[in-house]
């Protein structure tokens, strides 16, 4: 079979099980789950991959699952994935009463569309002809939430990292895996000129800092000269590191917005525990670490001006995510394929945003990209699904269509975008470096 009618092969199993696909990912929408909490729908995918004979593993990183599916040959291992998680919106429709989890970024299209995937590969009869294997994972953790509930776990050693991607790098569980294919789910506002999907971009990184400046309590009225004024530290603090924003290049996309948290216990008292959180936020890791070399600097110089302390506690951030330009070429192709050249946009630029998908595309070929089918405001309550046959279908034919391309002819297009990807680190290196500030 040639690459076209391939392609016509996956797409039509995937309009013979359109109701499945459909309904699990309405099914997902209406059972928000927190990160590393997503029990019900882990236990939904296991389902889904039962009936489709698939043997997969579950519970990895507490949440995720797996499913390796042999290809004709296994020269290459492309995965596609999908995001488990939900974020916090209370007041949106299908919102959990108890926990006020709501699927407001649309994660439920994207496990739709992975297991779209699935039903594709399994009833078309095209996984034979393919040289590479593909893996569906379905993965806890993209939202950057709930820290506190993180943070006790990792203290109780049930994860490393607060990011499920990250966590999976951890595990070796992405160590067979060549590249990552995957699609988010938007509003039409998101993209320009009216679009329905968009192949992909970049994203800021970021990482995020806890400052403490320790004084020492005395009486602000009788005897300041007996303490140490931990919020005159913090302000010079925050001074030096204003003056080091006029070396942040504009390439470079360097944010550092700094809230105090604390500061101070009573006016009487010279105040001795003065707390600041920020992030510093950029467009490469490099960038990144420099700015935030300058922030720990400026912070530390506060303290020194009138003899405080200073504890700056380094916690988790994601990487900026750099898109592989091959995967994203032949993501597009296929979304203009489904859609029409008109509608479809190749980039979307730098986005402010952040996701831990940043962290694996600095270790192996990613590509995220979006179609629309959702209405309201990602992120808020008024979010809902608009659109069943972009969310779950045509989400699903893009990806299929983007595996069939990278693993036919010999895993030909597979090899080329292996070979040519250029890794910003190699998994120890980001273990010990990035994996450090955790
Ligand atoms: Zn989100
Ligand atoms: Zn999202």
């Amino acid at each position: 079979m040639d690459r076209t009618e391939l392609k016509q092969k996956i797409c039509a199993a995937i309009d013979q099980h359109r109701e499945e696909i459909i309904a699990l990912g309405e099914d997902i929408f209406r059972h928000p789950e927190m990160g590393y909490k997503e029990t019900r729908t882990a236990t939904k995918i296991c389902e889904e991959f039962d009936k489709l004979g698939f043997s997969y593993q579950s519970g990895l990183a507490l949440t995720g699952v797996m499913a390796k599916l042999k290809g004709g040959e296994s020269k290459v291992n492309v995965a596609v994935m999908g995001e488990l998680d939900a974020i916090i919106a209370p007041q949106q429709e299908f919102a959990d009463p108890v926990t006020g989890a709501a699927h407001s970024c649309g994660h439920n299209a994207q496990i739709a569309a992975m297991v779209g995937v699935g039903y594709g590969l399994k009833y078309s009869g095209v996984l034979q002809e393919l040289s590479g294997d593909v893996t569906l994972i379905a993965i806890p953790a993209e939202e950057y939430a709930e820290i506190e509930y993180r943070s006790q776990l990792k203290k109780e050693g049930k994860i490393t990292f607060l990011g499920g991607k990250q966590e999976f790098i951890k595990l070796g569980l992405f160590d067979d895996v060549d590249m990552v294919v995957m699609h988010h789910l938007t509003v039409p506002s998101l993209l320009e000129n009216g679009g329905l999907a968009q192949a992909g971009g970049a994203y800021n990184g970021f990482t995020g800092k806890l400052v403490r400046y320790i004084g020492k309590e005395a009486h602000a009225g009788g005897a300041p000269h007996l303490g140490i004024n931990a919020l005159n530290a913090a302000q010079i603090g925050l001074a030096a590191v204003n003056a080091n924003r006029e070396t942040f290049q504009d390439k470079d996309h360097i944010r550092v917005h700094p809230i105090i948290t604390k500061g101070g216990d009573l006016v009487n008292v010279v105040p001795a525990d003065v707390r600041i959180e920020t992030y510093v936020r950029g467009s490469s890791v490099s960038a990144i670490l420099d700015a935030s070399a300058k922030v720990n600097r400026a912070f530390k110089a506060g303290a020194d001006a009138v003899g405080a302390q200073c504890e700056i506690t380094e916690i988790p951030g994601y990487m900026p995510v750099e898109p592989d330009k091959n995967l994203q070429q032949l993501l597009y192709e296929n979304y203009c394929a489904l859609l029409g050249e008109e509608n479809v946009l190749f980039d979307h630029g730098m986005m402010g945003g952040s996701t831990d998908l940043g962290d694996l595309s600095a270790l192996m070929p990613v590509i995220q990209g979006r179609t629309t089918g959702a209405a309201g405001i990602s992120h808020n309550s008024n979010y809902s699904i608009a659109d069943k046959e972009m969310s779950y279908i045509v989400s699903s034919k893009a990806l299929a269509m983007t595996v069939v391309d990278l693993l036919c002819d010999g895993a030909r297009e597979a090899l080329r975008v292996k070979e040519e990807f250029r890794p910003i680190m190699t998994k120890e290196q980001y273990l010990r470096e990035w994996g450090q500030l955790q």
